[in-house]
């Protein structure tokens, strides 16, 4: 039997690192058998579903890197489909039309509540022979009144439920458009799914739809409830805890395989094993092993995480994504050094690439004004020599490499008789604009002699100025 597995989003807002969670470990699972994952896009709720939500999933998707075998198949275009099987469904005698209206509803709610009893469908319709004129009926399902359903949880357990506790739920609303537990019930009998990895909060709904697969004379497939994230204060995690979209980590700098790593060990581990490739989480993940209980999140670790992505990923993959990161600040690469190199440069200091691209900016942007603090402290009189003697020297230099560029900033140091960083933090400056930069000499090596030439030259001018 070839395993195959969902991801069914449904498109009313951005890709939920939640959401994110589950696509993954349905990902893994197909990947760690050989089956097949299917996208699929639950957009049924035509009020609440957006073109941009659909789009945040599908980026969000192939941001991670999480591809998919089949799909994405839209719901939208298969109401077709779901009429013929609530059709089957009515015409076999397990559905049925029900006629009544709110304010009856809510009277047998109230009637129910005062008898202390749960508050449910009776199921009065249940025998109708006759529509009732002038209304437009919903169809329910006839759940089964006796016995029980077990949803034998992958993660879980066994879940028992009395069949005499769920009530006869709606299939198709008065305009006839399905709900949620009909379209989902018929796309994963359709597409022939053989795992259903999804959040906990659908556990309820499984019951539901195990009777509706049997109703159908198909196999139910086996269920997967991932406990919910949570955030630092406990409660589930949302947008009040900051960044819960997907595109929203890529914004802020991180790699994605470093966000896969951080959703696979919430809620999994394997030993005390923090770093795990795709291959390994392909090799090592199994559903069964994934905790019960919820798991909160941590911006902390994903960080620490990040930067170990960052520190051990090869330059051209870094490279890969922090080109983006330029893009954003709209600067043309082809001025300055490859961004691997930048990467290598940066790889060992920097946490995220929005670090990264920021500190990197000089090396494209030229200087044209300098952080005040900075410039009064470094860029005056008493720097003005040293900055006339590295010109000199450095335009002489015969090779443009870190080392000899060492040498002379050491020479350079030794014959004012001061310290090194009171030759290196000028030029700092002055290519800079600030006082923050990897080693100066390697620095140097890759900005190129004639873009630091230029920069010392207008620092030096700019200190003229400032005296005249
Ligand atoms: N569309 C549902 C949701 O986004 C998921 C349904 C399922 O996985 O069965 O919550």
């Amino acid at each position: 039997m070839t395993i195959r597995t969902r991801f069914a989003p449904s498109p009313t807002g951005y890709l939920h690192v939640g959401g994110a969670r589950t696509a993954l470990f349905s990902w893994l699972y197909a990947r760690k058998h050989g089956g097949r994952f299917v996208l699929r896009i639950e957009d049924t709720d035509l009020e609440r579903s957006t073109a941009e939500s659909v789009q945040a999933i599908l980026d969000g998707m192939s941001w991670l890197g999480l591809d998919y075998d089949e799909g994405p198949f839209y719901q939208t275009q298969r109401f077709d489909r779901y009429k013929e099987i609530i059709q089957q469904l009515l015409e076999q005698g397990d559905a049925y039309h029900c006629y009544c209206s709110k304010d009856e509803l809510e009277e047998m709610r109230e009637q129910q509540r005062a008898n202390k009893e749960k508050p449910r469908y009776d199921g009065r319709c249940r025998e109708l022979t006759e529509p009732k004129p002038g209304i437009e009926p919903v169809i329910r399902f006839k759940n089964p009144t006796t016995g029980s359903v077990i949803v034998r949880d992958m993660i879980r357990g066994n879940v028992e439920f009395k069949n005499a506790e769920l009530d006869d739920l709606i299939i198709a609303r008065p305009d006839g458009t399905p709900t949620y537990n009909l379209t989902v019930v018929v796309d994963d009998m359709d597409m022939q799914m053989t795992h259903v990895i999804r959040g906990d909060d659908h556990l309820n709904n499984s019951p539901r739809q195990i009777n509706i697969f049997k109703a159908l004379g198909a196999e139910p497939p086996k269920f997967a409830h991932v406990p919910m994230i949570l955030g630092d204060d406990g409660a589930r995690l949302s947008k009040r805890h900051g960044a819960v979209g997907v595109m929203s980590y890529r914004d802020q700098g991180y790699l994605p395989e470093a966000l896969l790593n951080y959703l696979v060990r919430l809620g999994w581990s394997h030993g005390d094993q923090e770093i795990f490739s795709i291959q390994e989480m392909i090799e090592l993940f199994d559903i069964e092993d994934v905790n019960k209980a919820a798991s909160s999140f941590n911006t902390e670790k994903l960080l620490w995480l990040n930067q170990q992505y960052i520190k051990n990923s090869t330059p051209t993959h870094i490279a890969d994504h922090l080109a983006w990161h330029m893009q954003q600040h709209d600067v043309d690469i082809s001025v300055g050094p490859s961004l691997e190199k930048i990467a290598v440069l940066y790889q060992e200091r920097a946490k995220t690439l929005v670090e990264m691209a920021e500190s990197s900016l000089f090396f494209y942007n030229k200087v044209t004004s300098f952080d005040e603090k900075a410039a009064m402290k470094n860029l005056n009189q008493a720097s003005l020599p040293l900055l006339q003697n590295m010109q000199s020297r450095l335009s002489a230099l015969s090779e443009w490499l870190a080392e000899p560029i060492h040498t002379e900033i050491k020479a350079c140091a030794d014959m004012h008789e001061v310290g090194m960083g009171k030759v290196a933090q000028p030029i700092r400056v002055a290519i800079t604009g600030n006082t923050v930069s990897p080693s100066l000499d390697v620095t140097l090596e890759l900005l190129g002699r004639e873009r630091t030439l230029a920069a010392i030259e207008f620092a030096i001018d700019w200190i003229n100025n400032q005296d005249s």
